[in-house]
């Protein structure tokens, strides 16, 4: 009998969580982790995002700022949190692929996280302050090449996309320069804002709004083609670099293990969201673009993250890349 009563106390618990709590999810506010600093790209999509999430939801989505280590905090915080569903993990291309071949993680990529959906992809410009002397790309690389090691360009840490891409574009020019690593590319575009720093290659979305307002000078975008929302800024391979591609696309991921009735009431919350004009709107007025619905499913996002680290892990461990 006692038996009996176990099998079915656990026959009604779904990976921690009794299938009763499952139902009524979400009964509290969710936290949704962004693993940089406040202002930066992944906080201001998590942002525009959170609001039209909570109402489809009936709850507030909080917005959490967890630092450090190019995301890998806050990524490590979501891994270890109960699989209830109100501990949510918004990263990115760097956080949830790049990072687990630079970082001797305490969780796994794929085994501790449950994909909920992919939500936007931007590629990264090439911004310096206007105080650089150079009026182009090619100008930059010159620039670059005649003052070796003297310029600074800002990052989100070892292993970011910032980092990546600066990576990227130094491999390609073959310049030197150092790098400064910040907790996000929001802090850092402020310190290339004030000339503490000279350039970065950041997220579209990042430094589309400070190109527009004249703080910064933007050379090229890492993409085929230019960006709906900024036509005037030249491709990579307009402007002297080609096929200097990087694109940074975004998902939201739970804990693993977390019940499938929760994982498709956070999916549709996502898809909701992506739906709606506003959200839309922002989005593409920062350089990002919406996947195609099927891309903003749990499997979807799973695939594409499972192919990016079949395809990135070789190149960044060949490349050696050290956490500082
Ligand atoms: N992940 C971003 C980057 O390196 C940084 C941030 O969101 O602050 O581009």
């Amino acid at each position: 009998m006692r038996s009996l009563l176990v099998s079915l106390a656990l026959a009604a618990t779904l990976g921690g969580v009794t299938a009763a709590a499952a139902q009524s999810y979400p009964a509290r506010p969710i936290t949704m982790v962004v693993p940089f600093a406040a202002g930066g790209p992944v906080d201001t999509i998590a942002r525009i995002i959170a609001v039209p999430m909570g109402k489809t939801l009936n709850q507030t989505v909080v917005v959490e700022n967890t630092t450090g280590a190019a995301g890998t905090i806050g990524v490590g915080r979501v891994a270890r949190a109960a699989p209830d569903g109100y501990t949510l993990s918004i990263g990115h291309w760097s956080t949830h692929v790049i990072n687990g071949a630079i970082y001797p993680l305490q969780y796994d990529l794929l085994r501790d996280l449950e994909p909920l959906g992919m939500i936007a992809t931007n590629p990264l410009l090439i911004v310096a302050n206007p105080a650089v002397p150079a009026k182009d790309l090619k100008e930059l690389v010159a620039w670059l090449k005649a003052n070796p090691g003297k310029a600074s360009l800002g990052t989100a840490g070892v292993g970011s996309a910032s980092h990546m891409g600066g990576l990227n574009f130094q491999n390609a020019t073959g310049t030197e320069f150092q790098y400064i690593p910040y907790r996000g590319t929001g802090p850092a575009l402020q310190d290339l804002i004030g000339g503490h720093i000279q350039f970065m290659v950041d997220q579209a979305s990042n430094s589309l709004p400070q190109v527009r307002g004249g703080k910064i000078r933007a050379y090229a975008v890492t993409a085929k083609s230019r960006l709906a929302a900024a036509p005037d800024i030249p491709t990579v391979d307009e402007a002297g670099l080609p096929g200097l591609y990087i694109s940074v696309w975004y998902g939201i991921w739970a804990p693993r293990g977390t019940p499938r009735v929760i994982v498709d009431r956070l999916n549709a919350a996502i898809v909701a969201a992506l739906a709606d004009t506003a959200v839309r709107q922002k989005l593409a007025d920062l350089g990002q673009e919406i996947p195609p619905r099927e891309q903003q499913s749990p499997e979807g996002l799973g695939a594409l993250q499972k192919a990016e680290i079949e395809k990135w892990w070789p190149i960044v461990k060949a490349a050696g890349i050290k956490p500082e």
